[in-house]
């Protein structure tokens, strides 16, 4: 029997995809992070692999991603307020990478930030 994997989400600083997954082992489900030694002796190229990835168990799916919606932190805005989707006006909006280009690819921080919606995935560029 082959085992499924759930990838809950990707976290560009393996520190963040820690919280998560102590969260998740606090609940009885076991918890997998792939590339965090690669990430960890070369954030560069971690980066542009697309950071941690957290996977849980398939079976595990349902009640992993609950738990992973209570605990995540939305996105806000320089003044701390939770960053407003014009298109439905949810207040769940995570930071957008859309890493379009080889140049941001490897310099990812120096990307303009931009915010998707997590209720109808509509991308948000705030304005500066
Ligand atoms: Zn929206």
């Amino acid at each position: 029997m082959k085992t499924e994997f759930y990838t809950l989400g990707s976290f560009e600083f393996p520190a963040d995809a820690v919280v998560i997954k102590g969260k998740l082992e606090a609940e009885g489900i076991p918890v997998f992070l792939r590339d965090e030694a690669t990430i960890n002796s070369d954030p560069l190229i971690s980066a542009a692999l697309g950071g941690v990835k957290l996977q849980v168990y398939s079976s595990d799916r349902e009640r992993a991603k609950e738990i992973f919606d209570e605990v995540r932190n939305y996105a806000t805005d320089n003044l701390g307020n939770p960053v407003v989707c014009p298109n439905c006006k949810a207040t769940k909006s995570e930071i957008y990478y859309s890493r379009s280009n080889v140049f941001y690819k490897l310099f990812p921080f120096f990307e303009p930030r931009k915010y998707q919606c997590m209720q109808c995935n509509f991308i948000t560029k705030p304005a500066r």
